[in-house]
């Protein structure tokens, strides 16, 4: 371990999972790439908004980046010590499990689902306490839950401290969650799709408390998102980083700013076309696309996966995979053949609806 390692590296993750047939158990099983081949560091004080369809894999993969699910492929390491040899037995890691799996947080979509609706606020974040910090009191504990009611904003602290969840809002929930996550004190905090289930106008002020409580802690946040507007909030409001994932893979990321006002991935494009916040002079317009249907992910496509869509695809598209490229000083990437001006692409015969000179949409 260095003090220079990221606090989660992912290096050329895979998660497949198989696909058993459902109710047919005549059905050959099929694999599903949920995600392939992925490399992402998240540093200390980090955020980064993830951001793509439903099955593009996003969760799964901010699932892996926490540990709580295993890829199939490559390594996820915790400063240093990959997380999945922590946990084995006998594996004498440089970090112990106990100690990764306290640094690593999550906040979900429905905060209900992970509150128990039998125990007050105060019983279930004391729960985590007791159980991590073991030396504190009953004094100690309540005054530190207390602290954290009174800094998200749910005053009268006693009065919330002894509500049960049905008593709460759908904000107030989500503020119990990311309450219960922070007195963790983690290095990095998962926030899947945290936000989606609020009222529009709570999600600012939800979003405005991580951005806050992320400044305060000095944690990072890895913060899944099907929808650019809330993901941009949040990356550029923390002067974080973008990722846009298609199909299992990530097919974009950098800098939040950069990436908005200069996409680079033609499906990047696209999510931007469809959030009219972001391109309100484009939102009348045709999408930037030949093809509306998302593949099936048991199925994707050959080479690039976006070339059954994509508006400027070639024969070459369809056969090789594009690597990530970099673009400008900027820690932005993408991976797309375009990028690369000696690519194969540039002698190869556009598909069918598809042009090289598509016009910027
Ligand atoms: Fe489109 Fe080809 Fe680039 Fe894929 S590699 S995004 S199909 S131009």
């Amino acid at each position: 371990m260095s003090a220079d390692d990221p606090v989660v590296s992912m290096r050329d993750i895979d998660v497949h999972f198989q696909d058993d047939g459902g109710v047919n158990p005549f059905a050959d099983p099929e694999t599903v790439r949920a995600v392939d081949g992925v490399d992402l560091d998240i540093p200390e004080n980090d955020v980064v908004a993830i951001v793509g369809e439903s099955g593009s894999g996003k969760t799964t993969l901010g699932k892996a980046a926490v540990g709580l699910q295993q890829p199939t492929g490559g390594t996820v390491s915790f400063r240093g010590q990959d997380i999945w040899t922590a946990k084995k037995r006998f594996s004498n890691p440089s970090i112990p499990y106990s100690e990764i799996r306290r640094s690593l947080q999550i906040i979900h979509q429905d905060p209900g689902s992970s509150l128990n609706p039998h125990q007050t606020v105060e019983a279930s974040l004391a729960a985590p306490l007791k159980k991590y910090e073991s030396e504190l009191g009953p004094e100690d504990r309540e005054a530190r839950i207390l602290a954290m009611l009174e800094r998200v904003g749910m005053t009268p602290p006693h009065d919330y401290a002894q509500r049960y969840p049905h008593q709460l809002s759908g904000g107030e929930k989500q503020r119990v969650a990311l309450i219960r996550a922070l007195l963790m004190n983690p290095d990095l905090i998962l926030a899947d799709e945290a936000v989606s289930a609020l009222d529009v106008s709570l999600r600012v002020e939800v979003m405005d408390l991580m951005l806050d409580l992320q400044e305060q802690f000095d944690t990072s946040f890895l913060f899944i998102s099907h929808d650019l507007s809330n993901a941009r909030y949040l990356a550029e409001h923390a002067d974080g980083r973008l990722g846009v994932m298609y199909l299992g893979e990530l097919v974009e990321l950098g800098d939040a700013e950069e990436v908005l006002r200069n996409p680079q991935h033609p499906y990047t494009k696209v999510l931007k076309w469809a959030t009219p916040s972001l391109s309100p002079d484009e939102g009348a317009a045709e999408p930037p696309v030949r093809e509306i249907d998302i593949p099936d992910p048991v199925d994707p496509p050959s080479g690039c996966r976006f070339h059954t869509r994509c508006p400027y695809a070639t024969e070459h598209c369809k056969e090789a995979t594009p690597e990530q490229h970099s673009i400008g000083a900027a820690a932005h990437q993408a991976s797309c053949f375009r990028l690369d001006d000696g690519s194969d692409y540039w002698r190869s015969d556009p598909l069918e609806g598809a042009s090289l000179d598509a016009d910027e949409r």
